[in-house]
């Protein structure tokens, strides 16, 4: 049974270069991608034989804490207790020492501070970097220059996000593959140098996908609303905190069928695809934040269906 939770995990990892694990004592296992693009998360697992209660990952200089979950006996009757995690490589990550360590925790995780009980143990993990290519834009020009009067909404857009991702909560809801929050493929790719009215305005921080307006958009995890409301920028939004620190944000729409603080379901139902925000047409930008940093969320997407169609365009 063991051996079969670890190969399912593993199938998680993504990784078209295979996993690399470390063994600290013989009690502490961690397990994470050898290699990993700039712009993308990656999944680290960390498994302990000893009983804790949460494990302490440490990764490029910040510490996140996850609580650890009771895992199924093996057939001789020994239990593991376990975590998985997701950890972001920004896409302008520049420090050289991506080194993934983990410590296993007892003792309450939140208020007091919980104690460590085994030594760390620690993976070096190699970074590379994806092509990026440009896309030029057309868009109302109060999106390229915004008018003086909108700056304060812009400010305030921007706080009200910042305070939403925030707020971290050290257990999991979340599961891979992400749920397709529309049917349709991929319009724009995360990562691209964009150009809005012949102007450069940095890099694109989600995934487009294609959606006619009024189109059902659909939780890719299981999670709580953390915000809603309508941003200069995004238009109306809806941002769910899945927690250990991930967050998926659903922009544009034209409609939003969930309140904040609400507990929301993979698969059910959100709000409906729009124009609103700084737009072309109507589609859903979808933005996946992890530990407070937008990383693609396509490689952690379950695969499009059949008639969705699978080719990705700029356009
Ligand atoms: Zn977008």
């Amino acid at each position: 049974m063991w051996p079969l939770i670890l190969a399912f995990f593993s199938l998680l990892f993504l990784s078209p270069f295979g996993n690399i694990s470390a063994f600290a004592t013989p009690q502490v296992k961690l397990e994470a991608p050898a290699t990993v693009a700039r712009g993308d998360a990656f999944v680290a697992l960390a498994v302990s034989d000893e009983p804790v209660t949460a494990f302490n990952f440490k990764w490029m200089g910040k510490s996140y804490a996850a609580t650890a979950v009771a895992v199924a006996q093996a057939p001789d009757g020994t239990q593991k207790w376990q975590a998985v995690m997701l950890l972001p490589v920004p896409l302008d990550a520049k420090e050289n020492d991506f080194t993934l360590s983990v410590t296993p925790m007892a003792g309450h995780v939140g208020g007091k501070k919980p104690a460590a009980v085994q030594q760390a143990a620690t993976l070096g993990i190699g970074v590379y970097d994806k092509d990026r290519p440009v896309q030029k834009l057309t868009v109302d020009k109060k999106f390229v220059d915004p008018p003086a009067a909108q700056m304060e909404r812009i400010k305030a857009d921007r706080e009200l996000v910042r305070k939403t991702l925030a707020a971290y909560t050290p257990e999991r809801l979340w599961t891979l593959p992400f749920e397709r929050p529309v049917p349709g493929d991929v319009s724009s790719l995360f990562g691209l140098k964009r150009v809005f009215n012949g102007q450069p305005r940095g890099l694109h921080r989600g995934l487009d996908l294609r959606g006619t307006e009024g189109t059902p958009i659909v939780a890719c995890a299981d999670g709580r609303v953390a915000l809603t409301g309508d941003l200069y920028f995004s238009g109306n939004v809806v941002y769910i905190n899945h927690g250990e620190g991930v967050f998926t944000a659903y922009l544009h729409m034209s409609k939003i069928l969930v309140a904040k603080d609400q507990a929301v379901r993979k698969g059910e139902v959100i709000g409906l695809v729009g124009a609103t925000g700084r737009v072309t047409g109507p589609h859903l930008h979808l933005s996946l934040l992890v530990q407070g940093v937008s990383v693609d969320p396509q490689p952690l997407l379950q695969a499009p269906r059949a008639d969705g169609g699978a080719a990705p365009r700029a356009e």
